[in-house]
């Protein structure tokens, strides 16, 4: 197999993607990539599918997860590669951090409701089907009844982290979330993280066993990148990157617009082997 690059972020239908993992991979494979990691939100429902459907392309399915943890208000997203995800005991707690995300689109439908905005949280759950529910489903809602013009402003507007109908949702702790997939033979890396606007909490998620950093980024700049990349060195973190594609909502994250080099995911795996021998 000639080995080329790879996309280490990407959304399937089974969170709030909008293409299924055989849409996703025959993407792929006419964008000529050899790897592919799906990272669902909380879900590992795609990464089967998407197993079976990459072996008549030869392209390699990278198992991971994208998990969510909240440290003093901060969102952390905690990406984990090459999970275990057949792990009974880890497919039990999707469940219930599933299970909680649907209970919170009724809490932040009931609140839209009461800005007159009537969606009904039943196509929200809809729009979703199988797999997690999330925001980017109610943001896809309100633009479909005609509440907003765009998806941002659905967040800006209503359901951001600072907006009227936010709910916050089962939260972990950036310690639990490492801990969950660490005990699954993952690697913990650290997704988007100048999303966090807070470098310095990159240095305590170091300190809780984060083994990477996710320095390639739609949303990294040419210099924000490169002092990832710096800091990547300096604390010996494995460097993943991916496009962090949807397929709606985001406009710069397109599938294809990140292709980190293959050499990245050689790391990723010998660390890998090392964690399972060690
Ligand atoms: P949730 O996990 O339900 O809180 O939703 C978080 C997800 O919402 C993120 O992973 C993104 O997919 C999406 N999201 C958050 N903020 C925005 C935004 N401003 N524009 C588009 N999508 C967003
Ligand atoms: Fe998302
Ligand atoms: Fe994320
Ligand atoms: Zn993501």
């Amino acid at each position: 197999m000639n080995n080329t690059f790879a996309d280490l972020h990407i959304h399937t239908c089974f969170s709030d993607g909008i293409l299924t993992p055989q849409e996703i991979i025959n993407k792929a494979n006419k964008l000529g990539f050899s790897c592919l990691a799906i990272t669902d939100h909380d879900c590992i429902d795609g990464i089967s599918p998407a197993i079976s459907c990459s072996l008549k392309y030869y392209i390699q399915i990278i198992p991971a997860v994208e998990l969510t943890a909240e440290y003093d208000n901060t969102e952390i997203h905690i990406l984990g590669y090459f999970i275990d995800y057949k792990n009974k005991q880890f497919c039990n707690k999707l469940e219930i951090l599933c299970d909680a995300r649907r209970d919170r689109i009724y809490k932040m439908v009931a609140k839209l409701n009461a800005l007159d905005v009537n969606i009904k949280a039943e196509e929200v759950l809809k729009l979703s089907g199988k797999g997690s529910v999330g925001r980017l489903h109610v943001a896809h809602v309100l633009l479909r009844n005609g509440y907003v013009k765009t998806i941002p402003e659905a967040f800006n507007k209503y359901i951001g982290n600072n907006g009227p109908c936010y709910v916050n949702r089962f939260k972990l702790t950036p310690q639990e979330a490492i801990k969950i997939i660490k005990k699954i033979n993952g690697i913990a890396v650290v997704a988007h993280p100048h999303s966090m606007n807070k470098d310095e909490l990159i240095i305590k998620l170091i300190k809780y066993g984060i083994g990477g950093i996710e320095v390639y980024h739609p949303d990294h700049t040419r210099a924000v990148t490169l002092s990832y990349l710096e800091m990547a060195k300096k604390y010996n973190l494995l460097v993943t990157g991916g496009s962090d594609y949807h397929g709606f909502g985001k406009k710069k994250a397109q599938f294809g617009g990140i292709k980190v080099s293959y050499e990245l995911v050689e790391r990723l795996k010998q660390s890998y082997v090392g964690n399972k021998t060690a």
